[in-house]
């Protein structure tokens, strides 16, 4: 069948790099895309994906069979509604299901009417009384805007000072219209993890876990980026733990069935905090994560294709999801400045030779293929190089390894991806 996949970072390769080792895929589109998508797909580059009559459209032109949805922009926007209303199978929620990652109050509303356990919290419209919430709780708290800001709406305030500048910069305007409401909440402490489902007619498939690292630089140290790197399985997961986020993606799942108006028909992200009382929610997001995919689908063994449609098809009981036992660690090859400001432009060399490694494999995220200069970097993560390893060790060593052979200008990495696999739960 035809499959197109929206978007255009490293998850988006890695889906489509899923997607493509499946017999039941014959062509597959990817819009956007990227300089590594290229090489497996057809990209489609004059495709606004966060309209839905566009993409229905180019869905009937070309016999797609299955839309994969890989960013929470166009869910938000209700592409999937649109599709799935023009009957074609869509691997993502409706705009009402999504909400549970493109409002923070809608979500943690959902989680407290549900008894999903979550930090405490309260949600405003106006500063005086988020002001006189934060007042209340005392520092350290969690300032965040309510709506999407590609991850830099949530400050973690130690003073209450601190908590009273983000308050304010909320409302006036530093994050859009996503600030317009502010949702201020207790801090809770503890290692962070991210468990993955498939999620379909009220049922959660997990997935396997992992740990994304969201600062810059090593140390945790630096200002907050989309993720520089990850690993799976999570081994400071204890058993105990990991049973009940399980069972808090279950009961999520359930609360999807009953309370939504439609099927929630696709991946639900649970960030969990890993308190003294137990595993709490942070968020949930609508998608696969980024860098999450990189290491949690190099581990599926069963073919994706046949879970996104048992998934898009709302019959979850087909699905069965088996895993390698190998480990994964994926490093993310960032542009020099990022997150900040960065140039573009840089011829990258030494992919071919970082795949030529034992269990290694490079996935793009801004990287483009020019004609006259062959594939340079274009965005501020351009690789995400993922090995696979007998253990955590020997998965880190040799995605270090492909890295080294990687080279474009200004190339800029964590050196210490998955240190807290290897030092415990006191880090
Ligand atoms: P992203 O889109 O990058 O996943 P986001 O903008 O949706 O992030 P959250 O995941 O809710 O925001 O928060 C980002 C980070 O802030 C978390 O990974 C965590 O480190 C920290 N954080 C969020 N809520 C809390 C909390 N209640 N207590 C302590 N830290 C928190």
């Amino acid at each position: 069948m035809n499959i197109l996949v929206l978007g255009s970072g490293g998850r988006e390769h890695a889906l489509a790099w899923a997607i493509a080792k499946s017999p039941l895929t014959d062509t597959l589109f990817v819009a956007p895309g990227n300089g590594g998508t290229a090489q497996i797909a057809k990209n489609v580059s004059n495709l606004n994906a966060e309209s839905g009559e566009e993409v229905l459209a180019f869905a009937r032109e070309n016999d797609v069979e299955l839309v994969v949805i890989g960013p929470e922009a166009p869910l938000v926007a209700g592409v999937a509604d649109a599709v799935r209303a023009g009957g074609i199978a869509v691997f993502g929620p409706d705009a009402q299901g999504a909400q549970l990652e493109g409002s923070k109050t809608f979500s943690k509303e959902f989680m407290v009417r549900n008894g999903i356990p979550t930090a405490g919290y309260g949600s405003f419209d106006n500063a005086p009384d988020a002001l006189a919430y934060a007042r209340e709780l005392g520092a350290p708290l969690v300032v965040k805007a309510d709506g999407l800001a590609a991850g830099k709406g949530v400050i973690v305030a130690d003073s209450l000072d601190a908590a009273e500048e983000a308050i304010r910069d909320c409302f006036t305007g530093a994050f859009g219209a996503a600030g317009s409401r502010v949702v201020v909440e207790e801090c809770l402490t503890g290692p962070e993890c991210s468990l993955l489902a498939f999620v379909s007619a009220g049922e959660a498939l997990c997935m396997s876990t992992a740990q994304d690292h969201k600062r810059a630089f090593d140390g945790d140290e630096g200002p907050n980026t989309g993720g520089m790197g990850c690993y799976s399985p999570v081994p400071i997961v204890d058993p105990d733990e990991l049973a009940e986020m399980q069972r808090i993606m279950q009961q999520a799942a359930e609360a999807t069935a009953r309370e939504f108006a439609c099927d929630y028909r696709g991946v639900l992200y649970g960030g969990f905090m890993l308190t003294p009382e137990g595993p709490k929610v942070l968020e949930f997001n609508a998608r696969f994560g980024d860098p999450e995919t990189q290491v949690v689908l190099p581990r599926l063994e069963s073919d994706l294709v046949e879970v996104m449609l048992a998934v898009a098809e709302g019959c979850p009981g087909d699905i069965g999801l088996s895993w390698s036992d190998r480990w994964a660690c994926g490093v993310v090859l960032a542009s020099s400045g990022y997150p900040g400001s960065y140039e573009k432009g840089k011829a990258v060399s030494g992919i071919e030779a970082a795949e030529a490694l034992d269990g290694v494999t490079v996935f793009h995220a801004g990287t483009a293929e020019r004609p006259d200069s062959g594939l340079v970097t274009s965005g501020g993560r351009v690789l995400c190089v993922t090995a696979l390893g007998d253990t955590f060790e020997s998965a880190r060593a040799q995605a270090y390894k492909a890295c080294g052979l990687i080279d474009f200008e200004g190339k800029q990495l964590r050196t210490d991806i998955g240190y807290r696999a290897s030092i415990g739960r006191s880090a």
